[in-house]
């Protein structure tokens, strides 16, 4: 079985994903595009190799085909992605290319008897399933983000690009009218929330502070559980409220980019390492599903003088 491994990286948040690649016996080869500082970070965690492009302000998904190329003639036995958008559409390509077969949301790479074995989550995350592979396989990172350990720093080789095959040619900032950009108060809510059902717990809550409610960009642009138009951060709204609680979010650069403005950051969230508790004013660690009608109901019983300040 050949267990070398390649890693795609386009932005923050590889670390979950480092830590299985790296599990595997084989040569693990980090493919970064994205900034160089981004590609030194990956370098530092200690693969064997970086390969890394800076694509500018061209999509990093734009060199689809060629990286596709490339992992055709190093014929790597298992591609990850990690679980940011670019790269997984790049995981896509490069499984077509090598006609890998493509496994979602794994939590855990091993090798037993001479074949790859893949836990993933299924079931919506209620179940690990445990898949015994053959030939390339093409899979995306499915667990937490975890702070990546550092390791023998690898050499980082710049790869040329022979042109971009895109150019940018006009950027202009999308008229938004969801009246989050006037508004005092936000709750936003990530991956954090299990289930569309349950996001009616976190609705209770802006309610009840008389708050808007926002997400982070893949509940509404994977899930489709809010408007396009709701999500904070780099891609979506920049946003300035005197409170911004964000509810299941893991805090992502991009995301937080998107709350510069805030007077104040309040977080909820159940790892105490999450990365948002780095930029968070006030931060209670817990499961949202506990905390979320605690929260509620505390802010209900406040008399409404109290609510107004
Ligand atoms: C070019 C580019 C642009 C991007 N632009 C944006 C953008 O504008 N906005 C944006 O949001 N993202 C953007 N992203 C994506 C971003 O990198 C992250 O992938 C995304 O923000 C993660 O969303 P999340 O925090 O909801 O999910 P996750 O990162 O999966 O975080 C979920 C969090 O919920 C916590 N959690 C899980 N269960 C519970 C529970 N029961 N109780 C409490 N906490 C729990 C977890 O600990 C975790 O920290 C962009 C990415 C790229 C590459």
């Amino acid at each position: 079985m050949n267990t070398d491994c390649w890693l795609l990286v386009t932005a923050d948040g590889w670390g979950g994903a480092f830590r299985i690649a790296r599990a595997l016996p084989g040569r693990l080869t980090a493919v970064v595009i994205g900034p160089r500082l981004l590609a030194e970070q990956v370098a530092a965690a200690g693969p064997d190799e970086v390969r890394w492009t800076d694509p500018g302000p061209v999509p990093a998904e734009a060199w689809g085909a060629a990286l596709a190329g490339a992992a055709a003639d190093a014929q790597p036995g298992v591609v990850l992605s990690t679980t940011d958008p670019a790269a997984r559409v790049l995981l896509g390509a490069v499984a077509g290319r090598m006609h890998a077969r493509l496994v979602p949301a794994a939590v855990a790479l091993a090798v037993e008897d001479d074949r790859l074995l893949v836990r993933r989550a299924a079931v919506g995350g209620e179940t690990i399933e445990t898949l015994r592979c053959t030939g390339p396989v093409a899979v995306t990172y499915g667990g937490d983000d975890v702070a990546a350990a550092s390791g023998a720093a690898a050499p980082v080789t710049p790869v040329e690009l022979a042109a971009a095959p895109l150019a940018v040619i006009a950027s202009e900032p999308l008229a938004v009218a969801s009246g989050l950009e006037d508004a005092d108060r936000v709750v936003s809510f990530g991956r954090g929330v299990r289930a569309r059902d349950d996001v009616s717990l976190v609705q209770g809550l802006a309610a009840a502070l008389g708050a808007e409610l926002a997400c982070s960009m893949p509940i509404a642009d994977d899930l489709g559980w809010l408007d396009k138009s709701r999500y904070v951060g780099r891609s979506g709204n920049q946003i300035s409220p005197a409170l911004y609680l964000a509810v299941g979010i893991g805090g992502a650069p991009q995301h937080m980019e998107g709350v510069r403005g805030a007077r104040v950051v309040a977080a909820v969230n159940n790892d105490p390492e999450a990365r948002i508790f780095r930029t968070a004013d006030y931060g209670i660690v817990g499961d949202l599903y506990d905390v979320v009608p605690e929260l509620t109901k505390a802010v209900r019983n406040l008399p409404s003088k109290e609510l107004e300040q």
